[in-house]
């Protein structure tokens, strides 16, 4: 047991570091939900202490359900003053707690699967089929129910969730607009950047994949193909599972570096995030640790790379309303108009994560004719936390059924938002209400606005 609790330990210090102050309380969506302080971060930072300290054994049970009940979303970083890094304690956390007690069947089999591409790939290929069949979306509506039916709705749903926007057809809009920038002037010009295409963005959202591309490219990047990747290991890590998390972040390594790229660019936050972290995660391996810092240190979420950074809007926070016809941003293409009603869901492993919070916003709004809706509670998790949703349906499901009432509110046509994950949760939400709003990611509809300029003839 004492070999579990290593990697808790080595980080004693940042647990010292919460001076329970309280301030993470009211940001935390379990606690809000429960109103129970074990079920708070300030609560599961005193359950970590305990079993460091040895005052609670790491197979209790008390220990188990409450950090089991974590979303792992880190909204909790966001506003602590002391600066906790919370995220890493519960990854460390959970490695004691899985050692002790394996986690519950779902919570096992899912990253298991992931990590083995000859089981993947069939899985991705009949999830296609099935979605093809159009009968996820009406077993969709069955998420409500109790028990093992509402999961299967859930699961189904998410599957659904995935199928191609109804309202993104390239046919209407006009001519590109706006300043365009000399194409020696663009922001990728010169750059070299690699794709990490993902498990399920790859086997369900290809179409993600596929529109980052030709964005980027038509930004003078040149996206380089790269073979050998696999998964980035951030459900590993999540869930506890340290070792298999750090054997998938040297196999990426191993793939990347060698195309001498200049950037790795990733559209899934929670990857994203995952990956940034390779430098904590491998920095006791001495043959990884220099090449984890280096790779770390070129991962850019697509939003990131073409938002601008500093190059966004004035002041003003997230959420405001998009100005037709607002200024682009230096060095990035403007394409046709869009005109449709979007608003913006923040993925908890970019806002939080990545503390990427402007550049969606400010892509968005350089679509003409684009209109941004404020979503109340954008900076809140959805409910999905990698598949914290069918693993929790019934706490997963409230916070999910709040996420998805407030985009309801807005009346917008369109939700985008960065993550594969967010993007199969609300849109199993939004099916599940028999609502015909769209989820897409927010380079899909800059990608819309590049076709429907004529950008791509
Ligand atoms: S805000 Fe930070 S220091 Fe305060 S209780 Fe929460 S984690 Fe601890
Ligand atoms: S990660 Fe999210 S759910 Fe977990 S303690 Fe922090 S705010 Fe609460």
């Amino acid at each position: 047991m004492k070999h579990l609790l290593r990697e808790l330990k080595k980080q004693e210090e940042k647990l010292f570091n919460c001076v329970q102050c309280g301030f993470c309380l009211p940001a935390c969506p379990t606690y809000s939900r429960l109103g129970d302080e074990a079920d708070s971060p300030r609560g599961r930072i005193h359950f970590m202490r305990a079993v460091v300290e040895g005052r609670i054994e790491p197979g209790s049970e008390a220990l188990n359900r409450h950090l089991d009940r974590c979303l792992g979303c880190r909204a909790c970083e966001s506003v602590c003053p002391s600066g906790v890094e919370y995220g890493r304690l519960l990854e460390g956390a959970r490695e004691v707690t899985a050692g002790a007690k394996p986690p519950r069947f779902l919570t096992r089999l899912l990253p298991w699967v992931m990590a083995k591409p000859s089981l993947l790939l069939p899985g991705m290929f009949l999830a296609r089929a099935l979605r093809a069949t159009g009968f996820p979306r009406v077993a969709a509506r069955r998420t409500a129910e109790e028990g093992f039916l509402g999961q299967l709705g859930l699961g189904l749903g998410m599957i659904a969730a995935t199928a191609p926007p109804r309202l993104l057809d390239g046919r209407s809009g006009g001519a590109a607009q706006g300043e365009m920038p000399d194409p020696g002037e663009l922001m990728g010009q010169g750059l070299r950047a690699g794709l990490l295409t993902g498990c399920v963005q790859a086997g369900l959202l290809g179409r993600v994949n596929q529109a980052t591309v030709r964005v980027l490219e038509a930004n003078g990047f040149e996206v380089v193909d790269i073979g050998g990747q696999g998964c980035c290991g951030a459900l590993h890590a999540h869930t506890g599972d340290l070792e298999r998390a750090r054997d998938l972040a040297r196999k990426n390594i191993e793939a990347f570096e060698s195309s001498g790229l200049d950037l790795i660019a990733v559209n899934a936050a929670g990857c994203g995030a995952a990956m940034k972290d390779y430098p904590h995660l491998l920095v006791d391996d001495p043959d990884q640790a220099e090449r984890a810092e280096d790779f770390g240190g070129r991962v850019r979420d697509v939003s990131e790379l073409l938002g601008g950074r500093g190059s966004q809007d004035p002041p003003g926070g997230p959420g405001r309303p998009g100005r037709p016809g607002s200024r682009g941003i230096p060095g990035l293409r403007r394409g046709g108009s869009v005109r449709l009603r979007v608003t913006y869901d923040a993925p908890c492993h970019l806002l939080h994560g990545q503390q990427i919070s402007d550049e969606p916003l400010a892509l968005l709004r350089s679509i003409p004719e684009l209109e941004l809706i404020p979503l109340p509670g954008h900076e809140e998790c959805c409910g999905g936390a990698g598949i914290y949703g069918i693993t929790h349906p019934d706490l997963g499901g409230r916070i999910s059924r709040d996420k998805v009432r407030s985009i309801l509110e807005t009346g917008a046509q369109v939700v985008a938002t960065g993550n594969p994950g967010c993007m199969m949760q609300i849109g199993a939400g939004l099916e599940a209400e028999g609502a015909a709003v769209d989820v897409v990611h927010p380079i899909e509809l800059l990608d819309e606005s590049y076709r429907r300029g004529g950008l791509y003839s």
